[in-house]
This record gives structure tokens, sequence and C-alpha cells, in this order.
């Protein structure tokens, strides 16, 4: 419970940067209007959604507390569904 207390406050006090981060190369826009939601990073062109874009940093931010804690992310960042399929009774 305290490690998920630590993660929510780390990640809530980084949330400002999070849809100006470009989540392809990592560049920050220095301003960027709450009104514009998609943009294009200047640096690799990316076109960008800012929720989507907020949504991807926050994940990788995410998996890179959890493996600096000490727990383990599975590589494919747990996108995999499990070989197990429900069987009708
Ligand atoms: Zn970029």
């Amino acid at each position: 419970m305290i490690l998920l207390r630590k993660l929510s406050t780390n990640l809530t006090s980084l949330q400002s940067n999070k849809s100006v981060t470009c989540s392809c190369c990592g560049h920050k826009m220095e301003s960027l209007p709450l009104s514009v939601r998609k943009w294009t990073c200047p640096v690799c062109s990316a076109g960008l959604d800012r929720d989507v874009n907020a949504a991807i940093n926050f994940r990788q931010q995410g998996m890179i507390k959890l493996r600096a804690e000490g727990l383990s992310v599975p590589a494919n960042g747990g996108l995999r569904q499990s070989g197990h399929k429900p069987v009708a009774a």
C-alpha cells in the first residue's frame, strides 16, 4: 500500500508534463495551450493526440518506476492475453 501511495504521488507530480512531452522521442514542448488537443512534435514529426500521448507517457513512467522498485513488469507491458480461454459450462 505504501508503494502504491508513493507511486501515485510520484506520478501526480509528473502529470503536468505528460501531455506536452513527446511519447516517441521525449521532446518537451515549452508551451502548449490546453485548447490544443492534437500537435506535431517539432523534433520527430510524430502526430500526437494530447490525451493518448499523456496516457502513453504515464504507462512508460509507471513501468520505469515499478522496475526501479524491483517489481517485475512483463516484457510486453502486460498487453498479451493469457493463453487460457474460458470454457463454457
Ligand atoms: Zn518527438
